[in-house]
């Protein structure tokens, strides 16, 4: 693995659910990158990789950074906290990050209303950064989903989001999946979750015109497929994005962070990171 050189004034990171998959390839890539150095890694009390080394944990060489379950402890003298944990300990994080007042990029999906108002409160004190998917190219697409269906009108165009991850994943539809469906929304300038049909099972009825579907496929070891499908009178229009590997998202994640590092507290999407906001 090649090893960027590590200097005092690297962004130091934190890295929580350090022992996940997504854990384990931003420790890696925190290694890879120029500018950034890992500072701590945090996992869940009980975890059987408290203790280890996070750089052997995750294949990149011994670092000398210990895996804790004290987040209060590491992220002192940090400079961000990156996170792709689990609901509930994001929210905890987006508190201690805030009282820190150092950067928190939010890759966690699954969140409830109530807790992503908890992220976003947390961006008065933090400089927040959330998205469902940290990759260039999903946000890239989300930006065509959005003039596409801005282009074409609901009363002649349906719009179904289909998406395919691996065996593990425990929420449905994916972050990303819902991201495209809020992107696919603002085209239409409605709101997703008064159009979305999520679940489709049985006597069902036709189609209404102007809801946004999702269809969900679990399976093997998908790091993540997403199509969105345009579907009108004899023609149809799909945007896909395949992602091959892991580490799109991680490189998205700490890009995000080095981002966020000299900006106000707020709270920011990858499309303010990669400059597609309008
Ligand atoms: P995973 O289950 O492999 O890893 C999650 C890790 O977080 C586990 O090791 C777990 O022990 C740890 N964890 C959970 N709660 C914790 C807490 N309170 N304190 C400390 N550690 C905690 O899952 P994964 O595949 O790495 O995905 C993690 C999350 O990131 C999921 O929500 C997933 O959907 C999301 N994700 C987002 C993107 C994106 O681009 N936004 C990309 C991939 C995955």
């Amino acid at each position: 693995m090649l090893s960027a050189p590590k200097t005092e004034t690297d962004m130091k990171l934190v890295v929580v659910g350090a022992a996940g998959r997504m854990g384990q390839t931003l420790i890696r890539v925190i290694g890879e990158t120029d500018g950034v150095r890992l500072h701590a890694a945090v996992e869940r009390e009980g975890s059987p990789f408290l203790g280890k080394d996070a750089g052997e944990l995750a294949g990149a060489g011994f670092l000398g950074v210990p895996v804790t379950c004290d987040p209060l402890q590491a992220f002192l003298h940090a400079d961000g906290v990156v996170d792709f944990t689990s609901p509930a300990g994001s929210v905890e994080f987006a508190g201690l990050a805030a009282q820190a007042r150092i950067v928190h990029v939010v890759g966690t999906t699954g969140c409830a209303q109530a807790d992503d108002e908890k992220i976003a409160a947390a961006g008065r004190h933090a400089r927040v950064v959330k998205s469902g998917n940290m990759s260039l190219g999903v946000n890239l697409l989300g930006v065509l989903v959005e003039q596409a269906a801005r282009a074409l009108p609901p009363t002649g165009w349906d719009i179904e989001i289909v998406e395919m991850h691996h065996k593990h994943k425990v929420d449905a539809p994916s972050g990303t999946a819902l991201l495209l469906g809020e992107f696919a929304a603002k085209g239409r300038d409605v709101a997703l979750s008064a159009q979305s049909v999520r679940v489709r099972d049985g006597h069902t009825g036709a189609r209404e015109a102007g809801t946004i579907g999702f269809a969900t496929l679990r399976g093997g070891s998908v790091v993540g497929d997403h199509s969105v499908v345009l579907a009108g009178e004899g023609e149809m229009i799909t945007l896909s994005h395949s992602a091959r590997d892991r580490t799109i998202f991680a490189r998205g994640g700490v890009a995000a962070a080095l981002w966020a590092r000299d900006r106000k507290p707020g709270f920011y999407s990858m499309l303010d990171v990669l400059g597609l906001s309008n």
